[in-house]
């Protein structure tokens, strides 16, 4: 491996020469303990940063194995590492030069603590993956600005931010404490019959609509009514045993009703982002819901591909039927439902559902409107009819509905927040269902059934545009380029990072190219996916290389249900459904 001289003396040869001269750099170099891979040059100033890899070896990086041996704890400890290098490269000044000169940045995440391709900690070594822009002046190379970014900063980034002795002290157990009793809390749910856990002192509210951070004026913390108070064991660590008390949601169907404005909404977001951990000070560390979880909305204009839509819509105008539900442009009402279906496809046994973001006629139909427009022309059978159906079938759902009261009949248990504060109303609740009866009659027809299997096709992806083989892009969190299609996810709310969507993107490249095959059902590819994930971690997305290691790219990890709700909305896609399935061309 080449040394510091080699780099310094490189750089010195190559300065104001043309840009590309800076690809002699490709490789690595040992400066000092430390060894720095440059695994990718940009091939101007104002292109994609460079991609380098720095890497510590544990003798000197020193952190206690207790912090990185299990994985739970080392995905906290390289969370955390990476938000320190984020802290400490935000700190420096930027050096000279034109177009991206001197810029470096890491794939530092926002409140959720995600696993991420960011930094490795390893049994030898930490490694971070870094971007930055080589210094130029015009189009040439600025050598001796670059000397000192490669060997000077990184060396100091490095020192200051990749070693156990440079964080505050107790600050890595802490983070990694609470990262590990987040996921404990969440292991025990299902044992304990429990959805979802709120602490009592979780901060729910955030800053402001554009912003994850907690509200800091005004806030008032949760505290659980002792209805539904319940205490959990934290993590085992040494000394005393320690427990959390909070809210706990038990599973069936869990109404969260309210005045507006009393902070029904704002629960009901904590929950959609307690299937991920928080960090320390965030206000939802407290905050744990089951990792299948997912929110559903109305998301009209989605691409719908061959749902079977049966159990919530019959035959629609124009004698279509709801079997193989198939649409470019899908209502609020169907799209709902779709949304539905497809999270169960993908494995859910937890919906999240807000009356401000529901098709209302998916939601209710009230006696009223069922004496006017007679069953026969309304081909939707609203959620109220089914929710109960599916806690039969071990779905449940937490449901935020101020609105109608035709859920009272319905619920295990209902959630009053009355100035931000949850009561436990379910006694209430059940007087005044008995007290005024809806009137209306239940319209299911046919009992509702698990979805079957689909299959996707293959052919019916393509990552490929123009004369590139491969094109994948992601546009924030919000919006992924596959190929020539864009696919939006701005109904995917359970996406948090940019990260995650690329990480989907370079997923339905590998499904495509290894696991759909015309044969395995969406579950089974989620399933492989996972697999291979939690075989090989995020590293697996990289580009491929014969020279070994390289930088793999910005990566989080996504969940299954989030890989499904890309496929699902992806154009092209189309899938084969089970032979005893309507079919519609
Ligand atoms: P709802 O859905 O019941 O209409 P929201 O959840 O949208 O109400 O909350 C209304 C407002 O109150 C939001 O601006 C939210 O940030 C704020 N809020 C929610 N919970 C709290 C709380 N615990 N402390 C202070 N403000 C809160
Ligand atoms: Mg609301």
């Amino acid at each position: 491996m080449r040394g510091e001289q080699e780099l310094r003396s490189i750089l010195g040869r190559i300065d104001g020469r043309g840009y590309a001269a800076y690809r002699e750099l490709t490789g690595s170099f040992r400066l000092g303990a430390l060894e720095l891979a440059v695994d990718h040059v940009q091939p101007d100033p104002f292109a994609p940063p460079s991609r380098v890899r720095l890497r510590v070896p544990m003798d000197d990086a020193r952190f206690d194995p207790a912090l990185w041996r299990e994985r739970v704890r080392r995905i906290a400890l390289e969370d955390l590492l990476a938000r320190a290098l984020a802290r400490e490269i935000a700190r420096r000044p930027r050096g000279a030069g034109e177009g991206k000169s001197g810029v470096v940045s890491v794939d530092s995440g926002g409140q959720e603590v995600l696993e991420r391709s960011a930094v490795a900690v390893r049994p030898d070594s930490v490694e971070a993956r870094l971007s930055l822009g080589l210094p130029a002046e015009g189009r040439r190379v600025l050598g001796w600005e670059a000397g000192k970014l490669l060997c000077d900063e990184l060396r100091h980034l490095a020192r200051i931010a990749l070693r156990a002795s440079a964080l505050a002290p107790g600050e890595a157990e802490a983070f990694v404490a609470c990262v590990e009793d987040q996921e404990h809390l969440r292991e025990q749910l299902r044992g304990a019959g429990l959805v979802a856990f709120l602490a009592d002192g979780a901060v729910l509210p955030r800053e402001s609509g554009a912003s994850e951070r907690p509200l800091a004026a005004g806030a008032l913390a949760l505290c659980a009514p002792d209805a539904l108070r319940v205490e959990l064991p934290l993590a085992d660590r040494r000394g005393a045993p320690r427990t959390a008390r909070g809210l706990g949601i038990p599973e069936g169907v869990t109404l969260v009703v309210g005045g507006g404005y009393h902070g029904k909404s704002t629960l009901l977001r904590a929950l959609e982002r307690g299937v991920y951990p928080h960090v320390p000070g965030d206000g939802r560390e407290g905050v744990v819901t089951r990792g299948d979880a997912v929110t559903i909305r109305a998301e009209d204009g989605r691409r719908v591909e061959r749902v079977d839509l049966s159990g919530f819509i019959g035959r629609l105008p124009g004698g279509r039927v709801a079997g193989a539900f198939t649409s470019d442009d899908a209502s609020g009402s169907t799209s709902q439902a779709a949304n539905i279906v497809e999270a169960l496809e993908a494995g859910s046994r937890l919906l999240l559902l807000d009356e401000d973001t529901s098709a209302t006629n998916f939601m209710v139909r009230d006696a009223r409107m069922q004496a006017l427009v007679p069953k026969e022309r309304e081909p939707i059978t609203p959620f109220v009819d089914r929710v109960r159906e599916l806690a039969g079938l071990g779905v449940s759902t937490v449901l935020v509905m101020g609105g109608s009261g035709d859920y009272l009949d319905a619920a295990d248990t209902v959630i009053e927040m009355r100035a931000f504060q949850p009561h436990a109303v379910t006694e209430a609740a059940r007087e005044v269902a008995r007290a005024h009866p809806t009137g209306r009659t239940t319209e299911r027809a046919a009992p509702f059934a698990l979805p079957e299997p689909r299959v996707p096709l293959p052919g019916s992806l393509d990552a490929s545009k123009g004369r590139r083989e491969l094109r994948i892009a992601v546009h924030g969190r919000e919006l992924l380029e596959f190929g020539v299609e864009k696919i939006e996810l701005r109904g995917v709310p359970q996406l948090v990072d940019a990260s995650q969507t690329r990480a989907v993107g370079q997923l339905l490249e590998v499904a495509r190219r290894r696991f759909i095959d015309g044969k395995a059902g969406l579950a089974e590819i989620l399933d492989a996916l996972d697999a291979l994930l939690d075989e090989r971690g995020l590293d697996a997305l990289g580009p491929e290389s014969e020279r070994g290691p390289r930088h793999p790219g910005d990566f989080a990890r996504p969940r299954r249900y989030e890989i499904a709700a890309a496929l699902n909305r992806l154009r092209s896609v189309r899938v084969a459904s089970g032979p005893s399935r309507e079919r519609i061309s």
